[in-house]
Protein backbone atom coordinates (compact mmCIF):
# COMPACT_ATOMS: atom_id res chain seq x y z
CA UNK A 1 0.00 0.00 0.00
CA UNK A 2 1.26 3.93 -0.04
CA UNK A 3 1.62 5.43 3.11
CA UNK A 4 3.27 8.95 4.19
CA UNK A 5 6.85 8.38 5.52
CA UNK A 6 8.85 10.30 7.97
CA UNK A 7 12.20 9.25 8.45
CA UNK A 8 13.76 12.37 9.79
CA UNK A 9 12.25 15.27 11.69
CA UNK A 10 11.63 18.24 10.49
CA UNK A 11 9.95 20.94 7.84
CA UNK A 12 7.04 19.26 5.85
CA UNK A 13 8.98 18.63 3.08
CA UNK A 14 10.22 15.38 5.67
CA UNK A 15 7.18 13.54 4.33
CA UNK A 16 7.04 11.36 1.63
CA UNK A 17 4.69 9.23 -0.12
CA UNK A 18 5.73 5.46 -0.30
CA UNK A 19 4.90 2.17 -0.63
CA UNK A 20 5.37 0.29 2.28
CA UNK A 21 3.76 -3.46 3.63
CA UNK A 22 0.10 -3.83 4.25
CA UNK A 23 -0.14 -3.94 8.01
CA UNK A 24 -2.05 -6.30 9.68
CA UNK A 25 -4.03 -6.78 12.72
CA UNK A 26 -3.42 -8.14 16.29
CA UNK A 27 -5.92 -9.87 17.90
CA UNK A 28 -7.94 -6.79 19.48
CA UNK A 29 -7.38 -5.03 16.35
CA UNK A 30 -8.85 -3.81 13.15
CA UNK A 31 -7.71 -3.15 9.56
CA UNK A 32 -9.70 -0.13 7.89
CA UNK A 33 -9.51 0.38 4.23
CA UNK A 34 -9.15 4.24 4.18
CA UNK A 35 -11.18 6.47 2.25
CA UNK A 36 -10.00 10.24 3.86
CA UNK A 37 -7.85 11.19 6.06
CA UNK A 38 -8.39 14.33 8.58
CA UNK A 39 -4.93 16.50 9.21
CA UNK A 40 -4.66 18.09 12.74
CA UNK A 41 -2.17 20.57 14.28
CA UNK A 42 -0.65 17.56 16.37
CA UNK A 43 0.59 15.82 13.51
CA UNK A 44 2.92 19.48 12.33
CA UNK A 45 4.47 18.77 15.83
CA UNK A 46 5.22 15.41 15.81
CA UNK A 47 6.70 15.72 12.44
CA UNK A 48 8.87 18.49 13.35
CA UNK A 49 10.07 16.32 16.26
CA UNK A 50 8.18 19.09 18.99
CA UNK A 51 6.30 15.65 20.59
CA UNK A 52 7.58 13.47 23.07
CA UNK A 53 7.61 10.01 22.89
CA UNK A 54 7.59 9.84 19.01
CA UNK A 55 9.83 7.51 17.65
CA UNK A 56 11.07 7.05 13.61
CA UNK A 57 10.36 6.48 11.16
CA UNK A 58 6.67 6.79 11.20
CA UNK A 59 3.32 7.35 9.33
CA UNK A 60 1.52 10.15 10.91
CA UNK A 61 -2.36 10.55 11.75
CA UNK A 62 -5.09 8.96 13.49
CA UNK A 63 -8.09 10.65 12.46
CA UNK A 64 -9.65 8.83 9.31
CA UNK A 65 -13.04 7.21 7.50
CA UNK A 66 -13.19 4.14 5.20
CA UNK A 67 -13.93 0.29 5.68
CA UNK A 68 -13.05 -2.59 7.74
CA UNK A 69 -10.76 -4.60 5.78
CA UNK A 70 -10.26 -7.49 8.61
CA UNK A 71 -10.71 -7.92 11.89
CA UNK A 72 -8.40 -9.51 14.95
CA UNK A 73 -9.82 -12.68 16.67
CA UNK A 74 -11.28 -11.04 19.43
CA UNK A 75 -12.15 -7.65 17.49
CA UNK A 76 -15.12 -9.21 15.48
CA UNK A 77 -17.93 -6.49 16.73
CA UNK A 78 -17.43 -4.27 13.32
CA UNK A 79 -18.36 -6.59 9.84
CA UNK A 80 -15.78 -6.66 7.41
CA UNK A 81 -17.14 -3.87 4.85
CA UNK A 82 -18.87 -1.50 7.54
CA UNK A 83 -18.54 2.10 7.06
CA UNK A 84 -16.54 3.24 9.99
CA UNK A 85 -14.46 6.07 11.76
CA UNK A 86 -11.11 6.48 13.71
CA UNK A 87 -10.38 7.92 16.85
CA UNK A 88 -6.39 6.37 17.06
CA UNK A 89 -4.23 4.55 15.01
CA UNK A 90 -1.24 1.67 15.70
CA UNK A 91 0.39 2.44 12.40
CA UNK A 92 -0.84 5.94 10.85
CA UNK A 93 -3.46 6.92 8.82
CA UNK A 94 -1.63 9.02 6.40
CA UNK A 95 -2.31 6.05 4.36
CA UNK A 96 -4.19 3.59 2.17
CA UNK A 97 -4.62 1.22 5.20
CA UNK A 98 -4.33 1.20 8.57
CA UNK A 99 -4.26 -0.78 11.98
CA UNK A 100 -6.29 0.34 14.84
CA UNK A 101 -7.19 -0.87 18.50
CA UNK A 102 -10.97 -1.95 18.38
CA UNK A 103 -12.06 0.70 20.64
CA UNK A 104 -10.95 3.47 18.54
CA UNK A 105 -12.87 2.27 15.44
CA UNK A 106 -16.42 3.57 15.34
CA UNK A 107 -19.36 3.17 13.05
CA UNK A 108 -19.98 6.11 10.48
CA UNK A 109 -23.50 6.61 9.67
CA UNK A 110 -24.81 6.61 6.33
CA UNK A 111 -25.02 10.34 5.75
CA UNK A 112 -21.97 11.23 6.97
CA UNK A 113 -19.68 11.03 3.77
CA UNK A 114 -15.96 9.23 4.40
CA UNK A 115 -14.45 13.36 3.98
CA UNK A 116 -16.95 14.08 6.70
CA UNK A 117 -16.07 11.41 8.94
CA UNK A 118 -12.32 11.76 8.93
CA UNK A 119 -13.50 15.36 10.29
CA UNK A 120 -14.30 13.78 14.17
CA UNK A 121 -11.64 11.82 15.59
CA UNK A 122 -9.76 14.29 17.34
CA UNK A 123 -12.03 17.75 16.68
CA UNK A 124 -15.24 16.57 18.04
CA UNK A 125 -13.72 14.40 20.27
CA UNK A 126 -11.79 17.17 22.17
CA UNK A 127 -15.09 19.61 21.49
CA UNK A 128 -16.85 17.52 23.36
CA UNK A 129 -14.14 16.60 26.03
CA UNK A 130 -13.62 20.36 26.65
CA UNK A 131 -17.29 21.72 27.08
CA UNK A 132 -18.92 18.49 28.99
CA UNK A 133 -16.40 16.63 30.50
CA UNK A 134 -13.79 19.91 31.68
CA UNK A 135 -16.52 22.55 31.02
CA UNK A 136 -19.11 20.91 33.10
CA UNK A 137 -20.97 22.85 30.40
CA UNK A 138 -25.08 22.82 31.10
CA UNK A 139 -28.04 24.29 29.04
CA UNK A 140 -28.80 27.96 29.34
CA UNK A 141 -24.98 28.87 29.70
CA UNK A 142 -22.91 31.08 27.48
CA UNK A 143 -19.69 29.24 26.08
CA UNK A 144 -17.15 31.80 24.16
CA UNK A 145 -15.56 29.65 21.70
CA UNK A 146 -12.02 31.23 20.78
CA UNK A 147 -11.31 30.31 17.33
CA UNK A 148 -14.06 28.79 16.16
CA UNK A 149 -13.29 28.74 12.42
CA UNK A 150 -10.99 25.57 12.95
CA UNK A 151 -11.06 21.99 13.76
CA UNK A 152 -11.90 21.93 16.99
CA UNK A 153 -13.79 25.25 17.07
CA UNK A 154 -16.59 24.10 14.19
CA UNK A 155 -17.30 21.56 16.37
CA UNK A 156 -17.47 23.34 19.32
CA UNK A 157 -19.73 26.03 18.37
CA UNK A 158 -21.97 22.72 16.90
CA UNK A 159 -21.70 20.53 20.31
CA UNK A 160 -22.55 23.56 22.13
CA UNK A 161 -25.46 24.71 20.69
CA UNK A 162 -27.14 21.39 20.09
CA UNK A 163 -26.87 21.17 24.24
CA UNK A 164 -28.64 24.40 24.98
CA UNK A 165 -26.11 26.80 25.24
CA UNK A 166 -25.35 29.99 23.95
CA UNK A 167 -22.28 31.08 21.81
CA UNK A 168 -20.43 33.96 20.88
CA UNK A 169 -17.70 32.64 18.73
CA UNK A 170 -14.50 34.23 17.51
CA UNK A 171 -12.83 34.17 14.12
CA UNK A 172 -9.32 36.14 11.90
CA UNK A 173 -11.64 36.13 8.96
CA UNK A 174 -14.91 37.61 7.31
CA UNK A 175 -14.96 33.97 5.81
CA UNK A 176 -14.56 32.43 9.05
CA UNK A 177 -16.89 34.48 10.97
CA UNK A 178 -19.76 33.45 8.38
CA UNK A 179 -19.17 29.85 8.81
CA UNK A 180 -19.24 30.99 13.07
CA UNK A 181 -22.45 32.13 12.55
CA UNK A 182 -23.96 29.38 9.78
CA UNK A 183 -22.95 26.99 12.66
CA UNK A 184 -25.11 28.47 15.05
CA UNK A 185 -22.89 31.43 16.96
CA UNK A 186 -25.24 34.34 18.34
CA UNK A 187 -22.46 36.55 17.78
CA UNK A 188 -19.18 36.35 16.29
CA UNK A 189 -16.02 38.63 17.06
CA UNK A 190 -12.73 39.01 15.34
CA UNK A 191 -9.58 37.83 17.09
CA UNK A 192 -7.21 40.25 15.33
CA UNK A 193 -9.10 43.61 16.12
CA UNK A 194 -8.11 45.31 20.03
CA UNK A 195 -10.74 45.57 22.46
CA UNK A 196 -12.77 43.09 20.81
CA UNK A 197 -13.14 40.96 24.05
CA UNK A 198 -14.91 43.58 25.89
CA UNK A 199 -17.53 43.43 23.11
CA UNK A 200 -18.00 40.14 24.54
CA UNK A 201 -18.33 41.46 27.98
CA UNK A 202 -20.84 43.88 26.64
CA UNK A 203 -23.04 41.31 24.95
CA UNK A 204 -23.29 39.65 28.14
CA UNK A 205 -24.48 42.73 30.07
CA UNK A 206 -21.38 42.50 31.51
CA UNK A 207 -22.35 39.36 33.56
CA UNK A 208 -19.17 37.80 32.25
CA UNK A 209 -18.95 34.18 29.79
CA UNK A 210 -19.69 30.93 32.13
CA UNK A 211 -16.94 28.56 30.16
CA UNK A 212 -14.23 29.91 27.45
CA UNK A 213 -12.82 27.26 25.04
CA UNK A 214 -9.33 28.45 24.24
CA UNK A 215 -7.43 27.34 21.33
CA UNK A 216 -4.60 29.89 21.61
CA UNK A 217 -4.02 30.72 25.66
CA UNK A 218 -0.32 31.87 25.45
CA UNK A 219 -2.03 34.86 23.32
CA UNK A 220 -5.68 34.99 25.13
CA UNK A 221 -5.26 33.43 28.67
CA UNK A 222 -4.98 36.70 30.64
CA UNK A 223 -7.51 38.83 28.89
CA UNK A 224 -9.94 35.57 29.18
CA UNK A 225 -9.78 35.92 33.02
CA UNK A 226 -11.13 39.73 32.57
CA UNK A 227 -14.55 38.15 30.62
CA UNK A 228 -15.04 35.41 33.03
CA UNK A 229 -18.86 35.55 34.91
CA UNK A 230 -18.76 34.55 38.68
CA UNK A 231 -17.67 30.80 39.02
CA UNK A 232 -16.39 30.60 34.76
CA UNK A 233 -13.99 28.13 33.49
CA UNK A 234 -11.66 28.86 30.79
CA UNK A 235 -10.69 25.30 29.26
CA UNK A 236 -7.10 25.47 27.58
CA UNK A 237 -7.49 23.43 24.76
CA UNK A 238 -4.11 25.24 22.51
CA UNK A 239 -1.51 26.98 23.53
CA UNK A 240 2.10 27.59 21.61
CA UNK A 241 4.01 29.59 24.54
CA UNK A 242 3.96 31.04 27.99
CA UNK A 243 1.83 33.56 29.00
CA UNK A 244 1.26 36.29 32.35
CA UNK A 245 -1.87 37.04 34.02
CA UNK A 246 -3.73 38.54 37.17
CA UNK A 247 -4.20 35.32 39.25
CA UNK A 248 -6.83 37.68 41.31
CA UNK A 249 -8.99 37.80 38.75
CA UNK A 250 -9.60 33.95 39.09
CA UNK A 251 -10.04 35.16 43.10
CA UNK A 252 -12.79 37.74 42.62
CA UNK A 253 -14.97 35.37 40.11
CA UNK A 254 -14.09 32.18 42.11
CA UNK A 255 -13.10 31.24 38.65
CA UNK A 256 -10.84 28.46 37.53
CA UNK A 257 -8.31 27.43 34.72
CA UNK A 258 -8.54 23.93 33.27
CA UNK A 259 -6.46 22.36 31.28
CA UNK A 260 -7.49 19.41 28.83
CA UNK A 261 -5.39 16.62 26.80
CA UNK A 262 -7.70 14.56 24.85
CA UNK A 263 -5.18 11.69 25.42
CA UNK A 264 -5.82 11.91 29.28
CA UNK A 265 -9.58 10.64 28.14
CA UNK A 266 -9.79 7.52 30.22
CA UNK A 267 -11.25 4.34 27.80
CA UNK A 268 -14.63 4.87 29.79
CA UNK A 269 -14.73 9.02 29.17
CA UNK A 270 -13.82 7.87 25.46
CA UNK A 271 -16.52 5.79 24.94
CA UNK A 272 -19.00 8.18 26.63
CA UNK A 273 -17.94 10.87 23.77
CA UNK A 274 -17.93 8.19 20.83
CA UNK A 275 -21.79 7.42 21.72
CA UNK A 276 -22.79 11.24 22.26
CA UNK A 277 -21.54 11.65 18.70
CA UNK A 278 -23.20 8.71 17.34
CA UNK A 279 -26.27 10.24 18.51
CA UNK A 280 -25.89 13.78 16.93
CA UNK A 281 -24.56 12.35 14.26
CA UNK A 282 -27.19 10.23 13.76
CA UNK A 283 -30.20 12.44 14.32
CA UNK A 284 -28.26 15.58 11.93
CA UNK A 285 -27.68 17.55 14.76
CA UNK A 286 -24.10 17.68 13.88
CA UNK A 287 -21.74 17.52 11.11
CA UNK A 288 -17.90 18.15 10.48
CA UNK A 289 -16.98 20.84 8.29
CA UNK A 290 -14.98 20.43 5.09
CA UNK A 291 -12.90 23.28 4.18
CA UNK A 292 -10.43 21.80 1.52
CA UNK A 293 -9.22 17.89 0.09
CA UNK A 294 -6.10 17.20 -1.12
CA UNK A 295 -4.43 14.17 -2.46
CA UNK A 296 -2.96 12.06 0.28
CA UNK A 297 0.62 13.19 -1.28
CA UNK A 298 0.31 16.67 -0.77
CA UNK A 299 0.60 16.00 2.86
CA UNK A 300 3.05 18.50 2.90
CA UNK A 301 0.93 21.25 1.52
CA UNK A 302 -1.93 20.26 4.00
CA UNK A 303 0.87 21.05 6.61
CA UNK A 304 1.26 24.06 6.10
CA UNK A 305 -2.04 24.98 5.33
CA UNK A 306 -3.30 24.26 8.62
CA UNK A 307 -0.73 26.35 10.57
CA UNK A 308 -1.77 29.63 8.58
CA UNK A 309 -4.53 31.65 9.18
CA UNK A 310 -7.99 31.74 7.67
CA UNK A 311 -9.01 28.47 9.01
CA UNK A 312 -12.20 27.29 7.75
CA UNK A 313 -13.00 23.74 8.56
CA UNK A 314 -11.19 20.98 8.37
CA UNK A 315 -8.20 19.45 5.69
CA UNK A 316 -8.90 16.33 4.60
CA UNK A 317 -6.26 14.23 2.35
CA UNK A 318 -7.85 11.51 0.15
CA UNK A 319 -5.48 8.40 -0.05
CA UNK A 320 -4.86 6.90 -4.18
CA UNK A 321 -6.64 4.26 -5.08
CA UNK A 322 -5.69 1.19 -3.83
CA UNK A 323 -6.74 -2.59 -4.11
CA UNK A 324 -9.66 -2.97 -1.62
CA UNK A 325 -8.52 -6.21 0.60
P1 LIG B 1 -7.05 24.55 13.28
O1 LIG B 1 -8.11 23.84 12.54
O2 LIG B 1 -5.75 24.83 12.64
O3 LIG B 1 -7.66 25.96 13.80
C1 LIG B 1 -6.88 26.89 14.50
C2 LIG B 1 -7.84 27.90 15.11
O4 LIG B 1 -7.14 28.84 15.93
C3 LIG B 1 -8.57 28.70 14.05
O5 LIG B 1 -9.93 28.79 14.41
C4 LIG B 1 -7.91 30.06 14.15
O6 LIG B 1 -8.75 31.12 13.71
C5 LIG B 1 -7.67 30.12 15.64
N1 LIG B 1 -6.82 31.24 16.04
C6 LIG B 1 -5.77 31.79 15.40
N2 LIG B 1 -5.32 32.87 16.08
C7 LIG B 1 -6.12 32.99 17.18
C8 LIG B 1 -6.17 33.92 18.24
N3 LIG B 1 -5.31 34.95 18.37
N4 LIG B 1 -7.13 33.75 19.19
C9 LIG B 1 -8.01 32.73 19.10
N5 LIG B 1 -8.02 31.81 18.12
C10 LIG B 1 -7.07 31.95 17.17
O7 LIG B 1 -6.70 23.78 14.64
P2 LIG B 1 -7.66 22.86 15.57
O8 LIG B 1 -7.60 21.47 15.11
O9 LIG B 1 -8.97 23.53 15.68
O10 LIG B 1 -6.86 22.98 16.96
C11 LIG B 1 -6.83 24.23 17.66
C12 LIG B 1 -5.73 24.17 18.72
O11 LIG B 1 -6.06 23.19 19.70
C13 LIG B 1 -4.34 23.79 18.16
O12 LIG B 1 -3.36 24.49 18.87
C14 LIG B 1 -4.25 22.30 18.50
O13 LIG B 1 -2.91 21.86 18.62
C15 LIG B 1 -5.00 22.25 19.81
N6 LIG B 1 -5.61 20.94 20.11
C16 LIG B 1 -5.45 20.44 21.36
C17 LIG B 1 -6.05 19.24 21.72
C18 LIG B 1 -5.95 18.74 23.12
O14 LIG B 1 -6.17 17.55 23.39
N7 LIG B 1 -5.63 19.62 24.08
C19 LIG B 1 -6.77 18.51 20.76
C20 LIG B 1 -6.92 19.06 19.49
C21 LIG B 1 -6.35 20.28 19.17
P3 LIG B 1 -8.50 31.91 12.31
O15 LIG B 1 -7.75 31.02 11.40
O16 LIG B 1 -9.90 32.23 11.87
O17 LIG B 1 -7.72 33.13 12.71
Amino acid sequence: MKAIRIHQFGGPEVMQLKNVPDPEPGPNQVLVYIRAVGVNPVETYIRAGKYPNATLPLTPGTDAAGEVAATGALAGHLAIGTRVYTSGSVTGAYANMTVCEAADVHPLPDKISFAEGAGLGIPFGTAWRALFQRGRATPGETVLVHGATGGVGTAAVQLARAAGLTVIATAGSDRGAQLARELGASRVLNHRQPDYLTEALEITGNAGVDIILEMLANVNLGKDLQILARKGRVIVIGNRGRTELDARELMTRDAEIRGMLLANASPGEKASIHAALRAGLESGAFKPVIGLELPLKEAPRAHELIMEPGAHGKIILLPPEAVSP
